[in-house]
């Protein structure tokens, strides 16, 4: 394994038995994450994320595969293999009895962590904790509870973070301050592994991204190859006079739309330029005011991706 991984999921497989039969919730699932990363696991309700989390949290079994993590087996070294990782789980349980201050304090030990190298109150402070220190979990609200479970995770300092819907329900201040702290940690080298519904929170955060469907990966890459890959591109180019010959020579590039002398053209690619648009246009007379352009956003991609075409596509 090229020791520039994180880690590295071999065949991954999960079924459950339920009433109505086995339901594969992993199918076959590879998948490099690289060391440094931040890496954003997309895909919609019921995909397979968290049962995919959840194995390398150690709270649901495998049924097939393998995972090495660092470099490591991670069936072999799963005891020594938690100290690398930081899990944050979706669910919000709590130990009542303690403040979050001893919480932390209580995990930290757990982890050997001696006092002199804890870190505690930097994590408190940076997800806006301090005034709740002493406070006992079962006063804290949703959202303060949520950044005691990240807080919790994040006391052994672990190597690999791994945040399953973090910010799901929180309000805009915790998101921000998550963020601003998950991206400090990235900077210093920590690999992120995150699952969100917020597309656009993974379009600014991660800088390779997976979506998982049903089970299995339908692609893989980093973010800017998957919108070179999969991307439109948008041309929004503004006539003095829209005429019907414009449109019959822009239609051969793409679909079209128009308002007024606006005309809008999505290119199924995004290899088309400005150059070739203007040349095809300059053999007609006619005045263009302005062009711009817009490429696909990750969530264009995604919806593209699940709702409009089954092709699977794994470029790794
Ligand atoms: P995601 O996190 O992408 O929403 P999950 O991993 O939670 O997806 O679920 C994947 C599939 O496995 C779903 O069909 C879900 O209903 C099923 N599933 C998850 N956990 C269990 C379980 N403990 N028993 C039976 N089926 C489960």
């Amino acid at each position: 394994m090229p020791d520039k991984l994180a880690l590295r999921i071999n065949n991954l497989s999960k079924s459950y038995q339920t009433k109505s039969g086995t339901l594969q919730a992993l199918d076959q699932i590879s998948l490099d994450i690289p060391k440094g990363s931040f890496f954003g696991l997309l895909g919609p309700n019921g995909a397979g994320k968290t049962t995919m989390i959840n194995i390398i949290a150690s709270l649901v079994k495998k049924t097939s595969g393998s995972i090495i993590i660092n470099g490591k087996d991670f069936d072999k070294y799963q005891t020594d293999l938690k100290y690398s990782l930081g899990i944050v789980p979706q669910e919000l349980i709590l130990d009542p009895f303690f403040t979050v201050y001893e919480t932390l304090e209580i995990f930290a030990s757990y982890y050997g962590i001696k006092k002199s190298q804890r870190k505690t109150l930097e994590i408190i402070t940076a997800l806006g904790l301090k005034e709740k220190a002493h406070n006992p979990p079962r006063s804290l609200s949703g959202g303060m509870r949520r950044r005691l479970l990240i807080a919790k995770a994040l006391v052994h300092d672990p190597d690999i973070i791994i945040l399953d819907e973090p910010t799901a329900g929180v309000d805009v201040e915790l998101r921000e301050k998550l963020w601003s702290y998950v991206t400090k940690l990235n900077k210093q080298g920590k690999t992120i592994i995150l699952t969100t519904h917020y597309l656009e929170e993974a379009e600014e955060l991660c800088d390779h991204i997976a979506i998982i469907d049903k089970g299995q990966i339908i692609a893989n890459d980093k973010k800017v190859n998957l919108k070179k890959i999969f991307g439109k591109k948008k041309f929004i180019i503004e006539f003095t006079k829209l005429s019907p010959q414009i449109t019959k020579i822009l239609a051969k590039f793409g679909d079209i739309s128009f308002n007024k002398n606006i005309l809008t053209l999505e290119h199924k690619t995004n290899k088309l330029s400005y150059l070739d648009l203007i040349a095809s246009l300059t053999k007609i007379n006619v005045e263009i005011l302005n062009i711009t352009t817009k490429e696909s956003e990750i969530e264009d991609i995604f919806k593209n991706l699940i709702y409009n075409n089954n092709s699977s596509l794994n470029n790794t």
